[in-house]
């Protein structure tokens, strides 16, 4: 990290995610390590976790959750899960309850479980002061009554959503959150462009005074990077530049990763590899 840091002294987030990052035995440590170096420290989470745990990571210097939430619905929830592979994404013991569950018939109840766990943790996070934002991703119209229900449990919390398109779907995707949001009489009151990456969103004020976000991806790539990517000239680059992933794989090496659909030597380096790249001088063109 602090070679990262002397090649951008801009760099003053991290942010944990993909995968589960609460299911990291180690995060409340690696988050200790980081806030002493004087960053600010955040994670994307699914909400599986314990009030001890909560505590203990906010403890820890790590005091802003984005939780990600498909559905309020069981019977919803337990289809976005599996239609996006939710054994990939569970960890050993979640494995083996859900096996356990689903030989007894009770996936319902473990979605019920879930949900339940999520909204318990939302509360409990908003309530210890922590920077709590909500995240739904909408693929499109047939997922309004979902986001409806989701805007409503965060709107009665006094807790920020923020609707995502889903990538994958394209325009059907943003055409649903717009039909959302035109329904809800919201009235846009900022735009807000990250420099430096495709990170862009819209804040919109509903009469009452609660404010949504439509948080979007906008063209923005690595010329370094995306020159010769066929994606660039098909239009089917779905994320376009959106920041540096820092990931330490099997080997025990840092590598990093500069973009979701195509893995290169363009896009997927060790750090050694990036810190002498064009493409971490590009991107410091950008922040100077
Ligand atoms: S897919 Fe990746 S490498 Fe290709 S144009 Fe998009 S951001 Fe660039």
């Amino acid at each position: 990290m602090e070679s990262l840091r002397r090649v951008l002294p801009e760099l003053h987030e991290i942010h944990f995610t993909g995968g589960e990052p609460t299911h990291n035995p180690e995060l409340a440590a690696i988050t200790a390590g980081l806030t002493a170096l004087g960053l600010e420290v955040k994670t994307t989470t699914n909400g599986q976790f314990t009030p001890e745990d909560l505590e203990r990571l906010m403890s820890a210097g790590l005091r802003s959750f984005n939780f990600s939430i498909h559905s309020l619905d069981p019977h919803s929830f337990l289809e976005t899960q599996t239609g996006r592979g939710m054994a990939r994404e569970m960890h050993e013991p979640e494995l083996h309850a859900w096996a356990a569950e689903e030989m007894h018939g009770s996936k319902l109840r473990w979605a019920e479980r879930q949900v339940e766990r999520e909204l318990a943790m939302i509360r409990e996070a908003h309530r210890m002061g922590a920077s709590v934002k909500l995240n739904t991703v909408v693929s499109g119209e047939r997922n309004l009554s979902d986001t409806r229900k989701i805007f409503e449990w965060s709107k009665a919390e006094g807790v920020p959503l923020r609707l995502l398109n889903d990538l994958g779907a394209g325009m059907e995707s943003v055409l649903a959150i717009r039909q959302f949001i035109r329904s809800l009489e919201a009235q846009e009151v900022l735009r807000q462009v990250t420099i430096g990456s495709s990170a862009c969103s819209t804040v919109y004020r509903l009469p009452g005074g609660y404010e949504l976000v439509f948080k979007q991806i906008r063209d923005f790539k690595l010329e370094s990077m995306c020159r010769n990517c066929p994606r660039a000239a098909d239009g089917t680059c779905q994320e376009q530049y959106y920041g540096i992933r820092l990931q330490k794989k099997r080997d025990g090496q840092f590598h990093v990763n500069l973009c979701l659909q195509e893995s290169g030597p363009q896009s997927d380096m060790t750090l050694e590899q990036f810190l002498r790249s064009p493409q971490l001088r590009e991107i410091q063109s950008y922040l100077i």
